[in-house]
């Protein structure tokens, strides 16, 4: 045998406590080479040192004493190897809880009762959120995806057969919100939306069930910036933002489309262009090449505004006069989402519509 150590002294070699080292003991796991009859008192050999070494290490990463007893009788590279890949999954876990935890609460800025401060500099921006999101009267599948997660609000209008457009829509807003982290910014917004199309185009070139899915995005980043409500805004193919503001609606937003680009040309009106039989054609969608970059624009509120999000099934269906009289006439940023489908619907509703409305500084000029 080899050097006896006595327990204090194998206690401050290896690194366990010898409160530790008698439970060991007693479970078996590292039991004493000797112990005096008279005195009880334990003893460990020196050759012990590596083994209980090895349990600390073991112990420090989170493994169950049963599981170090048999990884002692059969040390086995393999077993330390699915360890790691349990702490890799378990991690990943909770990070996806963290990230469901952070979509619910955005889902409780739906409505006044739950007011939401949003804290990011010298003053604080309140935002009230609602949303809606309807297949229509005459599409059975729903492509059209929402994000509210304060201070990030998003649509998207997938693009590609089911289930290819809705797959695309859904992973544009997953990765929008997983990738918009830190302080919100701009900077931030224009890579997390990159990041979006990032991930439909490698999706799509793996699973040929999804081939040629693409999808728009609009969405919108509540800064604030000391004074006023500082907004980033990031927009690819034809979902649009507005902001309602002293009862005036104003387009945020420039439409990647044909029928757009024709209009800016001069070559179409407004009015040619709603009823133009390429009006769905898109210049730009997420997912349609590696790198697709987001128009950015950073316009400011001061004081009380309403910002309205929506997908193409709200602007093919509603003049901007009607839904101007929606947002000014609801109170509630629920209720006009869901007026405002009513209204796309009632006029035909031959597409899917999503709507966000987000209130900022609402209680600012109540009466
Ligand atoms: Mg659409």
């Amino acid at each position: 045998m080899s050097e006896l150590l006595a327990i204090g002294e194998f206690s401050a070699r290896c690194g366990l406590s010898v409160k530790v080292l008698r439970t060991y003991a007693a479970e078996g796991l590292l039991v004493p080479a000797a112990v005096d009859a008279w005195s009880g008192y334990r003893y460990y050999a020196r050759h012990q040192l590596p083994t209980a070494r090895l349990i600390l290490q073991l112990r420090r990463a989170g493994i169950a004493l049963r599981e170090i007893r048999e990884f002692l009788r059969d040390p086995d590279e393999g077993r330390l190897q699915a360890w790691e890949r349990g702490l890799d999954r378990e991690v990943t876990d909770r990070r996806r809880a963290l990230a469901a935890a952070r979509q619910q609460l955005g889902m409780l800025v739906t409505g006044p009762a739950n007011p939401t401060r949003h804290d990011g500099g010298t003053t604080m921006t309140t935002l009230l959120a609602g949303s809606a999101n309807d297949p229509g009267t005459v599409r059975d599948t729903n492509q059209d995806a929402v994000l509210t997660s304060s201070p990030l609000f998003a649509v998207a209008d997938g693009l590609g057969p089911s289930p290819a457009g809705e797959t695309a829509s859904r992973l544009a807003l997953d990765t929008l919100r997983a990738r918009f982290t830190g302080p919100p910014t701009a900077a931030g917004l224009a890579e997390a939306a990159r990041a979006a199309s990032r991930a439909i185009w490698d999706k799509a070139s793996s699973d040929p069930s999804l081939e040629g899915m693409a999808s728009t995005l609009t969405a919108v980043a509540v800064l604030d910036d000391g004074e006023q409500a500082q907004l980033a805004v990031a927009s690819v193919g034809d979902s649009r933002a507005y902001l309602f503001s002293a009862g005036q609606l104003h387009q945020l937003t420039h439409d990647h489309t044909v029928v757009q680009a024709l209009t800016d040309a001069g070559e179409l009106t407004r009015d040619d262009a709603r009823t133009h039989p390429s009006r769905s054609l898109l210049t730009r969608a997420l997912g349609i090449a590696p790198v697709v970059d987001p128009d950015i624009h950073l316009p400011a509120v001061r004081g009380t505004a309403r910002l309205l999000l929506c997908t193409d099934g709200l602007t093919a269906h509603a003049e901007d006069p009607q839904i101007a009289e929606v947002l000014a006439r609801v109170a509630e940023p629920d209720q006009a989402a869901a007026r405002l489908i009513e209204l796309a619907n009632h006029n035909g509703g031959s597409d899917n519509t999503a709507v966000i409305v987000v209130d900022v500084n609402p209680d600012q000029n109540a009466p």
